[in-house]
Parts: C-alpha cells; sequence; structure tokens
C-alpha cells in the first residue's frame, strides 16, 4: 500500500519506539513527567518561547491557545480555509465562546494585511472585542514568508491585538525557506515565529509521532493554558511514553522532511508529464506546483471517480474533495509525501496514473 493521504498516517520507527520505551515517566498533571518536561523545554528553546505545553492533538493546542488568548465574546480574526475556522469542529464557538472573524485567503494562502486591518473592530458595545489573529503556516503546504509573518504580527500588535500561529506543519515551512536560501531550518522556524505570542506544532505529522502537539508562549500564558487544558480533558498521567517520541522526532525528524519536499516535485513533475502525454487527461487535470509536502491535483468530474476508484484498486491511497475553480467545479486530490513514502511509492503513484490514462496498456476504458 501507498498511502499519500496524509503525513499523519506515518507509523514510529523502531528507534522511536526504543525512545518511548526508555522514557522515564512520572504523573504529568502533577507537573512531573521528566520526559514530557524535557520535551517542553526542548522545544521551548528551539523556537525562542519561555515555556510549551504537550497535549494529545493539534486541534487541541490551538483551542487551548485561542481559550487562553480570549474570554468569552473576544473576537479572533481567523482565514476562511485556516484549520481553526474549518477543521476543527467550531470549537473555538462552541467551548470557548469565542467569535471568528474569518477572512478571504489571497492565492498564495496569506491573508491580505488590508483585510485584517478591516476586521478589526472599533471599540464600540455593538461589536465583540477583537483580540486574536490567528495565522496558518504552512497553509494547504505553502509557505508564508518571514517577512509577511513579520508585517502579520507587526500589524496586530500595533492594533492591540495577541499572536497566535497555527504551526502543524511550521518545519515544513521552515526547511522549504531552508532549501531555498541555505540557513539552517530550526533557526528559520525561529525566525517565522518572531514577535507571535504563541505557536502551535503537530509531532503527528510529518515528524513521525504517532500523537502529541505542543504549544509555546510565555510563562503566563502556558500558565493559564495548563488550566485550559485540564478543562479541555487534555491533562494526561505518564504522557512521558508520547512526549519521548515527540522528542526523537525534534532530534531527528525535522531536517529529513526535505526528502519529503524533493519526492513530492517529482511527483508533481511526473504527473503532469503523464497528464499532458495522454489523450485521456489532456486539459482534464490541473496539477498545482507543491511548495513543501502537499500536492493538490484537480480533476474534471466526470473523469475523476474513475481514476479514484482505479488509485484505490491499485492500493495507492490519497484523499478528495470537491473544489470551486474558475472554469467550473473539480474534484480536488490530495497527495501527501512523509517519510513512509519513498521512491518505490513516488513510482508506483506515477505507474498508477500512467496506466489509467493509458487505455491502451489495458488501463482505463471510456465508456
Ligand atoms: C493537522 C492540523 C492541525 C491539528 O490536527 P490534529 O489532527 O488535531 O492534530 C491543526 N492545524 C493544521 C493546519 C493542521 O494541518
Amino acid at each position: 500500500m501507498s498511502d499519500f493521504r496524509s503525513d499523519t498516517v506515518t507509523q514510529p520507527s523502531v528507534a522511536m519506539k526504543e525512545a518511548m520505551m526508555a522514557a522515564p515517566l512520572g504523573d504529568d498533571v502533577f507537573g512531573s513527567d521528566p520526559t514530557v518536561n524535557a520535551l517542553q523545554t526542548m522545544a521551548a528553546e528551539m523556537l525562542g518561547y519561555e515555556a510549551a505545553l504537550f497535549a494529545p492533538s493539534g486541534t487541541q493546542t490551538n483551542l487551548i491557545a485561542l481559550m487562553s488568548h480570549c474570554q468569552r465574546g473576544d473576537e479572533a480574526i481567523v482565514g476562511q480555509d485556516w484549520h481553526t475556522y474549518r477543521w476543527e469542529a467550531g470549537g473555538m464557538a462552541v467551548l470557548g465562546s469565542i467569535q471568528p472573524q474569518p477572512v478571504a485567503n489571497q492565492p498564495d494562502g496569506s491573508l491580505a494585511l488590508a483585510d485584517i486591518a478591516g476586521a478589526i473592530k472599533p471599540d464600540d458595545m455593538h461589536f465583540a472585542r477583537t483580540r486574536l489573529l490567528v495565522i496558518e503556516n504552512t497553509v494547504g503546504g505553502q509557505v508564508l514568508s518571514a517577512e509577511y509573518m513579520q508585517a502579520a504580527a507587526e500589524l496586530a500588535k500595533s492594533r492591540g491585538l495577541a499572536t497566535h500561529i497555527d504551526g502543524a506543519r511550521l518545519f515544513n515551512a521552515a526547511v522549504s525557506v531552508a532549501q531555498e536560501d541555505g540557513s539552517d531550518p530550526i533557526a528559520t522556524a525561529r525566525r517565522l515565529c518572531q514577535g507571535y505570542d504563541s505557536v502551535s506544532i503537530c509531532l503527528s505529522k510529518g515528524l513521525g509521532a504517532p500523537v502529541g502537539s505542543l504549544l509555546l508562549g510565555s510563562h503566563e500564558l502556558i500558565k493559564r493554558a495548563r488550566r485550559v487544558r485540564k478543562m479541555l480533558g487534555g491533562g494526561m498521567r505518564q504522557a512521558g511514553i508520547l512526549a519521548a517520541a515527540g522528542h526523537y522526532a525534534l532530534q531527528n525528524n525535522v531536517h529529513r522532511l526535505a526528502e519529503d519536499h524533493l519526492n513530492i516535485l517529482t511527483l508533481a513533475s511526473e504527473l503532469r508529464r503523464v497528464c499532458e502525454e495522454s489523450p485521456l487527461l489532456k486539459g482534464k487535470v490541473v496539477v498545482h506546483s507543491p511548495n513543501t509536502n502537499i500536492l493538490f491535483m484537480d480533476v474534471q468530474p466526470d473523469i475523476a471517480q474513475d481514476l479514484l476508484a482505479y488509485l484505490a484498486a491499485d492500493n495507492v491511497l490519497v484523499t478528495n474533495g470537491y473544489h470551486q475553480a474558475p472554469s467550473g467545479q473539480m474534484v480536488r486530490i490530495r497527495w501527501v509525501t512523509h517519510m513512509d513514502v519513498g521512491d518505490k511509492d513516488i513510482s508506483k503513484a506515477i505507474q498508477a496514473v500512467s496506466a489509467f490514462s493509458n487505455p491502451v496498456n489495458g488501463g482505463h476504458t471510456i465508456q
């Protein structure tokens, strides 16, 4: 099976499991699990924050951040496509009594600074209190530059807002920038976070840990966050067994994200070539340019269901959804590379699309 559905499907490696087995454990609700504490300290130092908090998921670290920054009736500015707005079951509204103020995403994934400024409410009893700006990086696999990140943080600060980064894949962004300018990925990650009050990082995506996310911020914020985590049921006891995997992931799996980025470039260019050469697919497929480890391929609906069935039958797993393109509705297929898909899987995926696109070779037949 070649599983391109998400970088969340990665399995812990043998070495990671050994680190988990060897970890000294305590009770983290008492704050006395040495492995959790070591992970939190290490992550905070890595990204230039005072403190950190380990939690079961990125959805939870985001919600903890929102509820630590905002009170009931406060408002958070988010992107229309942000995970915090669209993909977290409305948690900030349901559980935090926080009003989301969505802003349209630009084609590069960012929010226009003028739109952010325009969404900030004046201090008037008719309005919710605008309290927080949330930025996501990477967003749909796209990297927001350090320059943009700084500009957005400065705008928020100048208007008295707190700032949070949903950095589920922040290290993919950092590694991508580092691939381009030769900088150190860790230093670049720190630069991307500079000026933000908090950031949430997923350990269970491309970094390869089975479970866990981190929220980083000031001592004061993390103290509030600890209470919110308890309230949400995220206080875990011998959590060091999981934190050990995260510690291993931060130590060993950041730099290698570059391989996933190279793999997806190969996948994109080969898929583009196959589609271009195929009478069946030519003009019916748009292969977008990947920035990090996520590739979108928009396929016309008349052919998409057959292609998806063909891939599934060949054990090539992808996800899909509908996408409103300027030219009409398309089926958007998402490919994600990660440490558990290697060269063989990339070849197999290309081979499968190629076989589908070429009926002469026993692939797809047009009904
Ligand atoms: C995956 C992800 C999260 C957190 O997801 P969990 O599955 O709850 O860990 C948050 N934000 C973004 C942008 C993500 O991609």
